[in-house]
């Protein structure tokens, strides 16, 4: 759960925008004062600050610039909430650090939107790697992540390997020994049958899809699509 801190002096304003993070999912914490929000941002191990400019005691701007400022706390996202037509506050959002703005009065369905790519870009999702697709079969080839109509399968080393060499070669013939070679190893000395069982076994866990798996009578194998 993503705890965020909200630092306004408006009782109200924080109360509702709370109020709506909570039953979005998120752990908000409020702060009514500057002074309070650092502490807040210091040791409430915030995901996201929305920060309020025009704070009593020490300013929002002071704030963020002390956050921003002070490696514990630099990386902590910043939106900065901002009175309509407070031109100068935008700029000045942007100059002290801020990750975004949002301009009062909001929605909170703009809030929610603002928020969630916020924290998108402060924690980008691994990059996915090269995805093979065959039939309903998806191959994801850095994260060694088999997917068929979506739902993971999960594979062994081998399974995956030999799903990967059948797939590459699709619609081609493979003999049992050249797979042997090429999915087990040059010096495996196995039997040639090692293939069967594993292809058996692969075409049970990619349930139907696995079906695309063909078998060449006295030959081998080789994956098709219909
Ligand atoms: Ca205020």
């Amino acid at each position: 759960m993503k705890t965020i801190l909200i630092i306004e002096d408006e009782r109200d304003l924080a109360e509702l925008v709370a109020f709506n993070l909570e039953q979005e999912g998120y752990r908000p914490i409020v702060a009514l004062d500057g002074v309070a929000g650092l502490e807040a941002a210091r040791t409430g191990s915030p995901d996201l600050i929305l920060l309020d400019l025009m704070l009593p005691g020490m300013s929002g701007t002071e704030l963020c610039r002390t956050l921003k400022g002070d490696k514990r706390t630099a990386a902590l996202p910043v939106i900065v909430l901002t009175a309509k037509g407070e031109e100068i506050d935008r700029v000045v959002g942007f100059e002290i650090g801020a990750d975004d703005y949002v301009v009062k009065p909001f929605s909170t369905r703009e809030l929610l939107l603002r928020i969630k790519a916020v924290l998108r870009r402060a924690h980008p999702a691994e990059p996915a790697g090269k995805v093979i697709r065959v039939g309903p079969v998806a191959i994801d080839t850095e994260r060694h992540l088999v997917t068929v109509d979506g739902a993971e399968v999960i594979l062994t080393g081998t399974e995956f390997k030999l799903l990967l060499t059948l797939t590459e070669r699709l619609g081609r013939m493979q003999s049992r020994e050249l797979l042997l070679r090429d999915v087990w190893g040059y010096n495996y000395a196995g039997d040639t049958r090692t293939v069967d069982t594993h292809v058996t076994r692969l075409r049970t866990k990619l349930g139907e899809a696995g079906g695309m798996i063909k078998t060449v009578r006295g030959f081998g194998y080789k994956m098709e699509t219909e």
